[in-house]
């Protein structure tokens, strides 16, 4: 019998995301389960967005605006970018598959890093796509060098998470300029897109972080993704943007569907935009508990690489599954990392100063340090 789906397809595992935290505490019988698992917000949504979703709702009768006028006119006063500049996607997410459908095709390779964010694999294999990863540096972070070696005249797209998740790495802005140096230089008529995924952005704090929007000015194959579910906690109503050419939008946009981004998020996005003082509130928190968590764990042995992000890549220095397990059973849920290849780590989401303790009671309880 031939096979219901092609065999690109057949391979495929699953993405799995963090579990819920009513479905823990019912099978371990657990209650006051926190979850670090996603990189959420800890301190919730930008409530100006909150307002803004409830306003909506008075209109989620009628189709959302198919262009998002509103949101697009607030990116644009927000970051100088013309309309005509800016994509969106039900979160960022869409955004990688779009650039994926829109410009791949039969013979086109992707390249990107292992130990890079998960999706940008799984979308390109889901379609059938080469993507050819160079490996991490030791300290779990990008070799540029290796990366731009698997760079050829047949690649189409290039994806970098910086900060990357879920190891924290992140890129400054001469090595990445290096980078794209060496990737122009090897197909100079025919250069890769370039998406740097900026999903983080709001919580960089090196003074040497590369200036996105200007690359995509100097280098029309750029795209610059950002995203509302991190720093401004609207995870769950899936926004994300990104910037880039007009000629690479306006293909992008006969690909997607006519309403990707629905009106809540839409009105959520835009009104998200104005809370700068939620932002800065999370940004600052999570400032302070990324040094005071990396301090706790180092005392307690574990490995603890640096982050520009809002989780911590941990090394626990045994079994990833089993510690993973153990912090649960202490009603504590962190994200093992086995399908990276980092079999003894964790990922793990910076809390507010409460749920940080009780995770370093959960790992001493669990005699894990
Ligand atoms: C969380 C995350 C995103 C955001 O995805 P959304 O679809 O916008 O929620 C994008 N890229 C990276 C690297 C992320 O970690």
């Amino acid at each position: 019998m031939s096979s219901l789906v092609p065999g690109y397809i057949e391979e495929l595992v699953p993405y799995q995301p963090g579990k819920p935290i009513e479905d823990v505490e019912r099978e371990l019988g657990l209650s006051e389960v926190i979850k670090l698992a996603s990189n959420e917000n800890p301190l919730g949504t930008a409530p100006r967005a909150r307002a803004a979703v409830e306003r909506a709702l008075d209109e989620v009768r009628l189709y959302p605006d198919g262009d998002a006028r509103r949101l697009k006119a607030a990116l644009s006063e927000r970051f100088g970018f013309d309309r005509s500049e800016i994509l969106l996607g039900n979160g960022s997410n869409d955004i990688i598959e779009l650039l994926l459908r829109t410009f791949m095709q039969p013979g086109r390779n992707v390249v990107s890093s292992a130990g890079a964010f998960a999706i940008f694999k799984l979308a390109t294999r889901a379609l059938g796509f080469a993507f050819r990863e160079s490996p991490m540096t030791p300290d779990c972070g990008y070799d540029l060098d290796a990366m731009a070696e698997r760079v050829d005249e047949h690649t189409r797209i290039v994806f970098l998470a910086n900060p990357n998740n879920p190891t924290g790495s992140s890129l400054g802005a001469e090595e990445l300029a290096r980078f794209v140096e060496r990737v122009d230089a090897k197909c100079p008529d025919d250069p890769p897109i370039i998406v740097h995924d900026e999903a983080y952005r709001e919580y960089v704090d090196r003074p040497d972080y590369p200036d996105g929007p200007a690359l995509v000015r100097r280098r029309p194959r750029t795209v610059v993704m950002r995203t509302f579910s991190k720093a401004y906690g609207l995870a769950g109503i899936r926004c994300g943007y990104a910037f880039a050419d007009p000629e690479l939008v306006d293909y992008v946009n006969r690909v997607r569907a006519p309403f990707n981004v629905n009106h809540l998020a839409q009105a959520a996005g835009e009104a998200a935009l104005g809370d700068d003082d939620f932002v800065a509130r999370s940004v600052a928190q999570n400032r302070d508990s990324r040094e005071h968590l990396t301090r706790a764990l180092r005392e307690r042995g574990l490995g603890v690489y640096p982050t520009q992000a809002n989780f911590l890549l941990v090394d626990f220095h045994r079994d990833g599954q089993e510690v993973f397990e153990a912090l649960q059973r202490q009603g504590v849920i962190v994200r093992p990392l086995k399908p990276y290849g980092l079999t003894t780590h964790q990922r793990v989401t910076i809390g507010t100063p409460e749920q940080i303790d009780r995770l370093l009671g959960a790992i001493d309880a669990a005699g894990l340090s």
